[in-house]
């Protein structure tokens, strides 16, 4: 079998509310999605969410970079994954959105080949996982009333963006923990927003609402700055920006710099670079979490939590961006059950159903 045409074209979903975070606010999502032809009649899906903001993609550019790197994948077998991965790596560097949505749509077709559900194809040590769901950044008030309804439909994990100002922050998170009690998780992201040093003062303080970890407590370059953190925070350290690829997490498990690595395909390039982290963290005794970027659909969501699913050292999810869009591009794929429940299709590779 080979891959016979791919095809791009530019989708923009509204949120249902504007996403805010240290760095920026979000009102729309911008995806580019692909779908890669064989010659024998299969199509496999995939996307790349430009998360702007976190890696420097836009649309545009990840729609061009799909159109160049698809070239050199005319005729190339989808099985042969590994010869894909190091024809797009010479085709462009970087590029993580545009060769995540072509390695999804890789994964879909080898899911469909075999006609096995993707979760099973990545491992199959579960079909399910437990996703926390995020709160923006807003008024006080007005995220523990949204944590408080989250509770309510059924998710245990509430994943609190800060960085505003320490005593907004402190605010938000006593009124959280207050409304919805002691018996739920709190997670914190600082999405960089602080030196080393304000890190472990405000981690001190908000140490007494019972945090289970904070992602990115610094500046992503600021390797110094984490592995202080993680040394000096009484609350568990997780990185996010500082972790796009494999290297990257070889570095710092080597420093003991981080206590938990969050993956995302969007910023690694797809489920076999992001396989690639979770084996070096699971090697230095490092969990990690599937997150997404706030713009992917359940296109990416599906993927991600195939792998999450998957294998046994991803023990968190971050896959909630599908809930905050006005609509999907596609019915099928992970299903949420209870709130906090993802359980995965079985039908063949993601699932998905146009
Ligand atoms: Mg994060």
């Amino acid at each position: 079998m080979k891959i016979s045409k791919i095809n791009v074209k530019k989708v923009q979903i509204p949120l249902i509310e504007p996403f805010k975070i240290s760095l920026g606010t979000i009102s729309s999502s911008m995806e580019a999605l692909v779908e890669i032809e064989t010659d024998e009649g299969l199509v496999g899906y995939g996307e790349g969410a430009a998360g702007i903001l976190i890696t420097g993609e836009n649309l545009e550019g990840t729609v061009r970079s799909i159109e160049v790197i698809g070239k050199n994948l005319i005729g190339i077998d989808p099985l042969e994954l590994e010869k894909i991965y190091w024809i797009m790596d010479r085709a462009s560097a970087y590029a993580p959105c545009a060769k995540a949505a072509i390695d999804i749509a890789c994964h879909d077709l080898i899911g469909k080949i075999f006609n096995q559900p993707l979760y099973k194809i990545l491992g199959g040590h579960d079909n399910k996982l437990d996703t926390d769901i995020t709160v923006g950044i807003n008024e006080p008030e007005i995220t523990a009333a949204k944590a408080k309804k989250h509770i309510e439909n059924g998710f245990d994990t509430i994943k609190v963006k800060v960085g505003s100002t320490m005593e907004a922050d402190i605010k938000r998170i006593r009124l959280i923990r207050s409304a919805i009690g002691a018996a739920s998780k709190i997670r914190i992201d600082a999405n960089q927003a602080w030196s080393a040093k304000e890190a472990v003062r405000m981690l001190n303080k908000l140490a007494e609402f019972d945090i289970e970890l904070v992602e990115q407590p610094v500046r992503a370059y600021d390797i110094d700055g984490l592995e202080f953190v993680t040394k000096n925070s009484p609350i568990p350290v997780m990185a996010d920006e500082s972790v796009f690829t494999s290297k990257d997490a070889m570095k710092l498990v080597q420093r003991h710099a981080v206590d938990y690595v969050n993956i995302k395909l969007m910023k690694c390039g797809g489920l076999r670079e992001a396989i690639k982290i979770n084996t070096v963290c699971e090697a230095a005794g490092v969990e990690c979490m599937l997150g997404c970027m706030a713009e992917e659909s359940n296109i990416g969501v599906t993927a991600a939590a195939s792998l999450g699913a998957a294998v046994k050292n991803i023990t968190r999810a971050d896959l909630d961006s599908h809930f905050s869009l006005k609509e999907l591009p596609f019915k099928g794929g992970v299903q949420s059950v209870n709130g906090k429940s993802l359980v995965l299709s079985e039908a063949p590779g993601l699932g998905l159903i146009k």
